[in-house]
C-alpha cells in the first residue's frame, strides 16, 4: 500500500490546521502553522474561501491526514461506521482511536503516530502479553498495551514517555509508566477525543 513520503509540515500548511506529525517539533514554537505560515506553493499566501463541498472534502483531508491513512483504508473504516449502531461520525471517530498505532501514539511510547506504526510494525508491542505487529489492529476496553520487554523497545518507549506525561495521558487510559504499559479503560466519548475536525461534515460527504 502506497503512503505520503514527503513533507509533514507541508500538509498542516495545506489543510491549516496542525496534525502532529513530527513528534516533539509540533509541540514547539517553531511549528510552521504556530509561526503563521501560509499554505505551501508558488502562489501561496490567501487561503480561498471554500465552499460546501470544499469544506466537507478539506475535513475529511484533515482527519484521514491526522491518523495518517489512505483514501481506501479510510473509507473502510467509514462504511464501517455506517452500519454500526450510534451516531457515525462518533463511531467512526471512535474506531480511528481505537487502533493500535494511535493508541502506542497516546500512550507516548513514540512521538507521533507516524513513528508509533513503525514501532509497532517492528514488533516492538504486546496486547495482552502477544505480538501483534498490525498497525490498523483493533484495540478494545480491557486490553493492556506494553513495550516488549527487550532493552532497545523499552529505552525508545521511555525516551517518550517523559514527554507525554508532561502533556498529561488522556483520561481513558490508565498508563504505568514503570512497567511500559498501560489499560483501555474505556472507549473515548467524543469530548474525551475532542476532535480538530467537524465529522458530520465527512458523513455528508461520504453520503452523496
Ligand atoms: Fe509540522 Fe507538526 Fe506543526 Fe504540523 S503540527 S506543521 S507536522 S510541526
Amino acid at each position: 500500500m502506497g503512503r505520503y513520503i514527503g513533507p509533514a509540515c507541508k500538509r498542516c500548511r495545506r489543510l491549516g490546521v496542525k496534525l502532529f506529525l513530527k513528534g516533539d517539533r509540533c509541540y514547539m514554537a517553531k511549528c510552521p502553522i504556530e509561526q503563521g505560515h501560509s499554505i505551501p506553493g508558488m502562489h501561496g499566501g490567501r487561503r480561498p474561501r471554500l465552499k460546501d463541498y470544499g469544506l466537507q472534502l478539506q475535513e475529511k483531508q484533515r482527519l484521514r491526514n491526522m491518523y495518517g491513512m489512505q483514501e481506501g483504508q479510510f473509507r473502510l473504516f467509514f462504511q464501517r461506521a455506517l452500519r454500526s449502531r450510534g451516531v457515525t461520525g462518533e463511531v467512526l471517530l471512535q474506531a480511528l482511536e481505537m487502533r493500535l498505532d494511535n493508541l502506542v501514539y497516546r500512550i507516548g511510547f513514540a512521538p507521533s503516530r507516524r513513528s508509533a506504526r513503525q514501532f509497532v510494525r517492528h514488533g516492538h508491542i504486546r496486547v495482552n502479553g502477544q505480538k501483534v505487529n498490525i498497525p490498523s489492529y483493533k484495540c478494545k476496553p480491557g486490553d493492556v498495551i506494553q513495550a516488549r520487554e527487550a532493552k532497545r523497545s523499552r529505552d525508545y518507549a521511555k525516551a517518550h514517555l517523559d514527554a507525554a506525561e508532561s502533556r498529561g495521558w488522556p483520561v481513558w487510559l490508565n498508563v504505568d509508566k514503570a512497567e511500559h504499559k498501560a489499560e483501555i479503560l474505556h472507549v473515548p466519548s467524543r469530548e474525551e477525543i475532542a476532535p480538530i475536525v467537524n465529522e458530520q461534515l465527512i458523513v455528508e460527504l461520504y453520503s452523496k
